[in-house]
């Protein structure tokens, strides 16, 4: 469900045309709606009342801090993966104790400021992590919260770079050495283990693997509590898909939520979860304008101003969105099956083949639909390419939420080495 129709003839974010941004902010432009933001929030909240679950929204798939705020304001939480990203939540008004601090490759410096902000809970990952926070912690004489994350060996995700949860992937450690981890946390007097973590992958289109891995969880609970420890949360990660148009729907929220809640009944856990995707994927839009269209032998190509380096889903998981003109299309309208590129210097720089779209024309304005989870926040300025603005729509208004980073002011943070003499 999304905030993104047609209304008299032009397509729209809630009201806003989108032509009328594009005329505010030139394009390419990224777009989101905060009414689409807050029910997809809200829909993960409420689909566990009345348990209480933390959310802690994904940073990683949209770090603006007006998106992070619009989600704060409704009781968001932050999953982070860089100190970074701790900051853009702590700047967005999630409080401190929302905040869980994940990812394999934490430097001492992001422990550290981890602790002195006294987030939530850290995900620990290995036992030279722990060692390296249990020392950090004593020089701080603090007792950060710890929950070890979990690698359950399970294969899930919708494409193998974004698939996590295998034995042979870089997250986490096997149940056994989680529970070792545990113990070891559990002696250690700087270190005050909460309980454990797991995300397996990405754009989970089946909710089977996620239920396995939250069984062996579950069961590690049950045996770190026989020992005699106290484990007070479990942290499941994200992972939920999304529907990206063409695909059989993914499980509902209420469907994942009815899971956990079985999986976990009885238990009393505190439950945090971590969508990105499913928050953020449907509540944005990339915005581009046609540059031109090339006839070719076989099909005519459509050149536009957005490129790779602006939306790079397609080009590394072959990734589809659909692509909508901003003006409806009348019904008799041509349709035309385009190829849809970009204008930079790689054949990977394809958003689509074949596609079909009504006849569009130099100037027109489309948008790639379900890019507001891994689009800005994966962007570059590959090319010498400006990075593109954000804009955030609220019913009938909107707000830049990131004005474009022009190419001047990325030079202008470069310099040439003193002459040697
Ligand atoms: C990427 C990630 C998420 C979010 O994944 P989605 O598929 O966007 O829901 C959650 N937790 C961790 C640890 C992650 O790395």
């Amino acid at each position: 469900m999304h905030h993104f129709d047609y209304r008299n003839g032009e397509l729209c974010c809630e009201e806003v045309p989108l032509s009328a941004i594009a005329e505010a902010v030139g394009t390419p432009a990224y777009v989101y709606s905060s009414a689409t933001l807050e029910r997809h929030f809200d829909v993960f909240k409420n689909a566990f009342a009345p348990r209480d679950v933390l959310v802690a929204f994904a940073v990683k798939a949209n770090a603006n801090i007006a998106i992070i705020e619009t989600l704060a304001r409704r009781g968001a939480g932050a999953d982070t993966v860089s100190r970074g990203e701790i900051m853009r939540a702590l700047k967005g008004g999630v409080p401190h104790d929302r905040i869980i601090f994940s990812g394999v490759g934490k430097t001492e410096d992001e422990l550290s400021f981890a602790i002195e902000k006294h987030v939530h809970q850290i995900n620990v990952e290995s036992i030279a992590e722990l060692d390296a926070l249990s020392r950090l912690a004593a020089a701080r004489n603090a007792r950060p919260a710890v929950a070890i994350r979990v690698n359950p060996d399970v294969g899930a995700g919708g494409h193998e770079k974004i698939s996590t949860g295998r034995g042979d992937a870089k997250f986490g450690v096997s149940i056994a050495q989680a529970e070792a981890l545990y113990a070891r946390a559990a002696a250690d007097p700087h270190l005050s283990p909460k309980g454990l973590a797991v995300h397996i992958g990405s754009q989970i289109k089946d909710l089977a693997p996620l239920e396995a891995a939250f069984r062996l969880l579950r069961i590690s609970v049950e045996r770190l509590r026989a020992a005699g420890m106290e484990v007070t949360r479990v942290d499941l990660g994200g992972g939920l898909g999304v529907p990206y148009f063409h695909e059989p729907a993914p499980p509902s929220p209420d469907a994942y939520a009815a899971m956990i809640t079985r999986v976990f009944s009885g238990l009393d856990v505190a439950l945090a979860i971590e969508p990105g995707r499913a928050i953020a994927a449907n509540a944005g839009v990339l915005l581009s304008r046609v540059i031109r269209t090339q006839e070719r032998p076989g099909r005519p190509i459509l050149v536009l101003d957005a490129g790779m380096n602006d939306l790079i889903r397609p080009a590394i998981y072959d990734a589809y969105h659909d692509i909508k003109p901003a003006r409806a299309p009348a019904d008799a309208e041509d349709v035309l099956t385009y190829d849809v590129v970009g204008p930079i210097c790689e054949t990977g720089d394809t958003f689509a083949r074949n596609r079909a779209l009504p006849k569009l024309n130099d100037g027109d304005l489309v948008a790639f639909m379900s890019a507001g989870a891994y689009g800005a926040t994966m962007a570059s300025t590959y090319n010498a390419r400006a990075l593109s603005p954000e804009v955030l729509v609220r019913g009938g208004r909107f707000s830049v939420i990131r004005r474009r980073w022009t190419v001047e002011e990325q030079i202008a943070l470069e310099m040439l080495p003193e002459p040697t003499p």
